[in-house]
């Protein structure tokens, strides 16, 4: 079974230059094996070349290994997601190279990492060279740690999420299908297969009748028995509505984990919800979190793989090219200069799943990372999707 665990870090000032040093060699890897990639070099040649790479430019040695070549991971997520959109009548140009500042995220795959207990109130992460870093370990990890991604939100804040697997295990399921869902008001839930459902209407029939039951409430005379029997009226109908909505997620959360083997979610814990007081929008923060948690323990049982990426930036972000495009809450179509042009929540999904597939080390284990020494192995695994 695998759990993935995030936990904030407070790195040393000589921790956070490093930490910054290796996302600016990681932008600078990238670049270079785009250059390969426009030079027609095939995977494996790429894989290759970061070995030259690092006679040419020796201070690339000062960053682990894996982490660069999970670079050359990335520039081919980037162009799958490419053809896909192309296969699907999209507009769109080519793969760009990324400036300064592009990259916020690094992952180490199965080496480079280790987890130092210590007496005191912060303990340390390990990662090969970079240095221990503080933090606090929240929660016990269960089982083996296969990847460490760290990132660095606009915040200044750095993050870690770690991702282990555990010996309870569920036969993992066969199903080779990935989707990444974005939860909203609009639409309850949009995929990235471009489905959408909404809650059902006798649920928001029953809202606006618990809306109608609150006001005559709030109109009864206080210690009256007319008071008394209103209240009780308004816990039927918040029973009924519970019900209603349980259903409803029930239903949703079972067909995806029937039809996905790999479901990417946003995790709401880290997204900036408004907390209003509205009705309507304080229902629905219940509901995406127990939808979640329904998808959670189903999936589980299921032997499916649920990922939670954090939400941020997901609905400005071009699914196609990765620029960010400003847009109100009203705007509905995402339309970017590269010539995308899709529903906004689609966009939002599309960007959940591919943040879900780079934090999970589910791809990597199709071979798509071979070690140094396997790299003449061509591992070109073109069947993924996106
Ligand atoms: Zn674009």
């Amino acid at each position: 079974m695998k759990t993935t665990y995030q936990f904030r870090l407070y790195p040393t000032k000589e921790n956070e230059k490093k930490l910054f040093f290796t996302l600016d060699k990681c932008r600078f890897t990238y670049n270079k094996l785009l250059e390969g990639l426009n030079n027609k070099k095939k995977r494996n040649e790429l894989q290759h070349s970061l070995l030259e790479l690092k006679e040419q430019f020796p201070e690339l040695k000062d960053v682990h290994s894996k982490v660069l070549q999970m670079k050359n991971y990335r520039l081919f997520s980037n162009l799958r997601a490419l053809s896909k959109s192309k296969k699907q009548g999209r507009k769109v140009g080519a793969l760009r190279f990324k400036d300064r500042g592009f990259f916020k995220t690094f992952s180490y795959n199965q080496t480079g990492y280790e987890i130092i207990k210590q007496k005191t109130r912060y303990d340390k992460l390990k990662l090969s060279k970079i240095g221990e870093i503080p933090f606090i370990m929240h929660r016990e990890i269960e089982g083996k740690i296969k990847q460490v991604t760290v990132k660095h939100y606009p915040s200044g804040k750095w993050y870690a999420s770690i991702i282990c697997e555990s010996k309870t295990e569920v036969q993992k399921t066969t199903n080779e299908k990935k989707v990444g869902i974005d939860l909203g008001i609009k639409n309850f839930a949009f995929d990235s297969e471009g489905n959408h459902f909404d809650s059902p209407k006798s649920l928001h029939n029953s809202l606006d009748k618990l809306a109608r039951e609150q006001r005559k409430l709030a109109k009864k005379r206080k210690g009256s028995q007319n008071k008394e029997k209103q209240k009780i009226k308004v816990a039927r109908v918040h029973e009924k509505i519970t019900n209603q909505r349980d259903d409803f997620l029930h239903k949703l959360s079972r067909r995806y984990v029937n039809t996905y083997g790999f479901i990417a979610v946003e995790d709401l814990k880290v997204s900036n919800m408004v907390r209003n007081q509205s009705l309507a929008k304080s229902i629905s923060d219940v509901s995406w979190s127990r939808f979640i948690q329904f998808l959670e323990y189903k999936a589980e049982n299921a032997g499916v793989q649920v990922v939670k990426v954090n939400p941020r930036y997901t609905s400005q972000i071009c699914s196609s090219c990765g620029d960010i495009v400003k847009k109100s809450l009203q705007e509905r179509t995402h339309r970017c200069s590269c010539g995308l042009e899709i529903d906004r929540d689609l966009n939002a999904s599309i960007n959940i799943l591919k943040l879900g597939l780079e934090q999970s080390f589910e791809p990597l284990e199709s071979g798509a990372i071979p070690s140094e020494r396997k790299a003449t192995s061509d591992d070109e695994s073109g069947s993924q999707r996106l």
